[in-house]
């Protein structure tokens, strides 16, 4: 057993990065693999009201945050979501992370013109875990191949040209091929500039119960003090950015049903060292797995 003091210590370098559970734990889909085990019912994270959100995009400015990203769940189940990018892309860059089956074409045209007219960046990361109905489907859920791909049309056909985020459960995807089939795939689907982004799993939530508990963390896979010895190392997220959900503040996006992993009510109050204690932490540093764009 170890004590939090074997840990590595990360030192906070400067809120460069503010995330929004916007809709908490609720989302449209449940798949297998969500970290953090989001689906229609499970609101552990209800949404954020939109006075919450307004008090937050306050308190990140203040502290001189240079880009937003939302999150869920599912963002586009909030039902003020244009109101939320409005004000969001009022104070900076702003990416959001979707399923896309949402965005029917009206909100696609929204979204098109709202990024026309953004005087900051504005990006959709759009997951797809799969180069065929089969491959994401056994992931996602029955049917959400076609809806997805469905989406990004609308989308494309709107002018815009999302990150598509792949979530290498089948391992094969992150290797040249699998990549060179998710452009093709994107290709023929009139992405001619395709843009992948692709992130090891994370072994939690649901993800540590598929394939019958095989996928979680084994004892090594924690971080040690000499893991990382310089607390002021800048090579995970967390030193520059926090989370922010209905229930107060957290690290990163990974952790937040993590027992013991909340740091504080007020953003403000979060911008400290942490701890690096958390079987995810390893993923994040062995893999250099980002959540960022
Ligand atoms: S992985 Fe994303 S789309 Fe799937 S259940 Fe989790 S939040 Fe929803
Ligand atoms: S899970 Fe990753 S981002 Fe979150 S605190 Fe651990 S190392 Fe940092």
């Amino acid at each position: 057993m170890q004590d939090l003091q074997d840990y590595p210590t990360l030192n906070f370098q400067h809120l460069d990065t503010l995330w929004l559970q916007v809709t908490g734990t609720l989302c449209n889909l449940a798949c297998l693999h969500c970290f953090i085990s989001c689906g229609p019912k499970n609101d552990n994270h209800p949404m954020m009201s939109l006075s919450l959100i307004k008090d937050t995009l306050k308190a990140a400015a203040t502290q001189g945050t240079r880009e937003y990203y939302f999150t869920g769940g599912e963002p586009f189940l909030h039902p003020e979501i244009k109101e939320i990018i409005s004000l969001t892309l009022a104070q900076g860059p702003l990416t959001i992370l979707t399923n896309a089956i949402l965005i029917d074409d009206e909100m696609a045209s929204w979204l098109a013109k709202t990024f026309e007219d953004s005087p900051y960046s504005f990006d959709l990361r759009v997951s797809l875990d799969g180069t065929t109905p089969e491959e994401n489907d056994t992931i996602r859920g029955r049917g959400t191949f076609v809806q997805i791909i469905a989406a990004i049309e609308r989308l494309v056909g709107h002018g815009l040209n999302p990150v598509i985020t792949v979530t290498t459960c089948h391992a094969e995807l992150a290797a040249d091929e699998g990549r060179q089939k998710f452009i093709e795939l994107l290709k023929a689907h009139n992405i001619t500039q395709p843009r992948l982004k692709f992130l090891m799993p994370f072994k939690i939530g649901r993800e540590s119960r598929r394939k019958g508990g095989e996928g979680c963390y084994t004892p090594a896979e924690r971080l040690y003090l000499e893991d990382v010895p310089d607390p002021n190392s800048d090579h995970l997220q967390c030193d520059s950015c926090r989370m922010v959900t209905a229930h107060g503040v957290w690290p990163c996006p990974i952790l937040i049903e993590e027992e013991g992993a909340r740091m504080s009510d007020a953003l403000e109050d979060s911008l400290h060292p942490i701890k690096l204690n958390y079987s995810a932490c390893y993923t994040c540093h062995v893999g250099g797995v980002s959540c960022k764009t």
